[in-house]
């Protein structure tokens, strides 16, 4: 086992291109162990004022040139898929997953950089005659505050800067004080291949993440995070009319028919729930199956369970880390204890792990109906409640009956049956035979209720980092 040893290595916000020294640190714990092992500077709200003001005198020229934005993102990609053997292990020591999820989720940012560089922004050219000239043009809103959580540090982060930097914005980016190191690891690799204040990172306790709503500066916000914190966001930028876009919880459904095979469901749709360990916004986080199908899933689901291996995220082999924090592992630990006290079958797990660090065994639960805490609310950890159902109006009334709405996802031997039942269900996407497979750079993610506002990634995401203007005169003819 390679344990990182980062207590002797400094980490520095990014502001201006340069490192912004600041009077204190924070500790920065590693969930394998329950350890400190670094040290996080800790940036002041007031520090932030020279923050953006780099951030907007930087905006000047970013927004300008379109051809050069589309260069430096591709060396930007460049630059990011070069590192990842330094940014992965800092992503595993502080967030817990395994090495090679870390190492994915690091290739992933600079294919979105990639894409983001290749996309156009848009300019629609209305009339253009001898009496007149009308355009729609996409122009870059100014600075962007981006606030990310700590499931998802790197990938939640960059489905921001690709494309706030493509439309010619410039951003300041706040990671989780949970796991705020690989944010900061990033910035610095693209000091130099950015320009000097286009990227900023800064890292803190909060409420640095309020002052980077409330900052006169950043003309919109881009969050994401838990649906409580999400409308705390919305309403201070109301007060400055700031944009927001908002990336919230999810409480997701699947629904399995009843001529769902189990043997071939089951592997996916484990995966679907315990990928990251649960802590994925759009995990699988309650199941319908039909009745007929159900026992047989619930059994298959626990044997998935017991199988899998969990282990410090830099062991060989781990498929599951740890939780990433305590809260988190108190919080599961709190539902599963209260679904037993109503009366769930614990069919495997239902306990942490006797180590150190926020260990947590996969578990699936039986005999659970809607009303226990761990049907109702977003788990977000290695917790799966599978529920049987007679009918599939039954099935789609309560995969609705959620105040979330992120993803969902239907599975069925009859594909289009399954199309027509996922047009019932109220969330951003569903998925067919799987669970998140529309989550794609080239196609909008967002969350309907109170799972989100607006919607990232594709042409769609892009837009939402851009104002409307129309530019409107004489004939350009004349
Ligand atoms: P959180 O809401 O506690 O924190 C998210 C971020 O907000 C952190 O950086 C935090 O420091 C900051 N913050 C805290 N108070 C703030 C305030 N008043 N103003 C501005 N920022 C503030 O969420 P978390 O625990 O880090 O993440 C887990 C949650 O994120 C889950 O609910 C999960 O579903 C959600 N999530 C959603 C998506 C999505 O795309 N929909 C993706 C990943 C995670």
């Amino acid at each position: 086992m390679t344990l990182l040893d980062l207590s002797s290595t400094q980490f520095f916000a990014t502001a201006d291109g340069r490192d912004l020294a600041t009077d204190a640190t924070f500790d920065v714990i590693n969930p394998s162990t329950g350890h400190v092992f670094a040290q996080a500077p800790a940036v002041t709200p007031e520090q932030l004022d020279g923050v953006f003001a780099a951030a907007q005198r930087a905006y000047r020229d970013w927004k300008r040139d379109d051809a050069l934005r589309r260069t430096v993102l591709l060396a930007a990609a460049a630059a990011v898929e070069g590192a990842v053997g330094e940014l992965a292990p800092i992503l595993v020591a502080e967030q817990g997953k395994p090495l090679a999820d870390a190492r994915g989720e690091i290739f992933a940012a600079g294919a979105w950089l990639r894409y983001f560089a290749e996309l156009d922004v848009p300019r629609e050219i209305i009339r253009d005659d001898a009496e007149r000239f009308e355009e729609v043009y996409r122009r870059p809103l100014g600075v962007v505050s981006a606030i990310t959580p700590w499931n998802f540090p790197i990938t939640l982060a960059m489905w921001k800067i690709a494309p706030a930097l493509r439309a010619g914005n410039t951003i300041v980016v706040k990671p989780s004080p949970y796991t705020p190191l690989t944010t900061l690891a990033l910035a610095r690799v693209l000091r130099g291949v950015l320009p000097d204040g286009v990227l900023s990172v800064v890292t803190g306790p909060d409420p640095l993440g309020a002052a980077l709503v409330s900052h006169p500066i950043p003309r919109k916000v881009s969050f994401t995070g838990s649906t409580p914190v999400g409308k705390r966001v919305a309403v201070a930028a109301a007060e400055d009319l700031k944009r927001v876009t908002l990336e919230l919880g999810g409480n997701d459904p699947a629904i399995i028919l009843r001529d769902a095979d189990v043997e071939s469901v089951a592997a996916s749709l484990f995966w679907s729930a315990f990928g990251n360990n649960g802590q994925i916004c759009l995990a699988v986080k309650r199941v319908y199956a039909h009745e007929d199908v159900q026992p047989a899933l619930v059994e298959a689901l626990g044997e998935l369970a017991r199988s899998a291996r969990v282990d410090d995220g830099m062991v060989e082999g781990a498929q599951l880390g740890p939780l990433n924090n305590k809260p988190q592992f108190e919080r599961i630990k709190g539902l599963v204890s209260d679904a037993v006290d109503g009366g769930a079958r614990v069919v495997s797990g239902g306990h942490a792990i006797d180590r150190p660090g926020y260990f947590y065994a996969p578990t699936i639960l039986d005999n659970v109906d809607d009303s226990f805490r761990v049907v109702r609310e977003e788990q977000f950890g290695p917790v799966l409640p599978v529920m049987a159902f007679r009918d599939e109006d039954e099935a789609i009334e309560r995969a609705n009956n959620s105040e979330y709405g992120l993803t969902a996802s239907v599975w069925s031997a009859d594909a289009a049956h399954a199309a027509a039942i996922a047009s019932e269900i109220d969330s951003g996407q569903v998925s067919i035979n799987g669970h998140g497979g529309g989550v794609k750079m080239h196609l909008p993610f967002g969350g309907h209720k109170w799972s989100g506002l607006g919607v990232e990634n594709g042409p769609w995401g892009l837009a939402s980092f851009t104002e409307i203007q129309v530019i409107s005169g004489p004939s350009r003819l004349r």
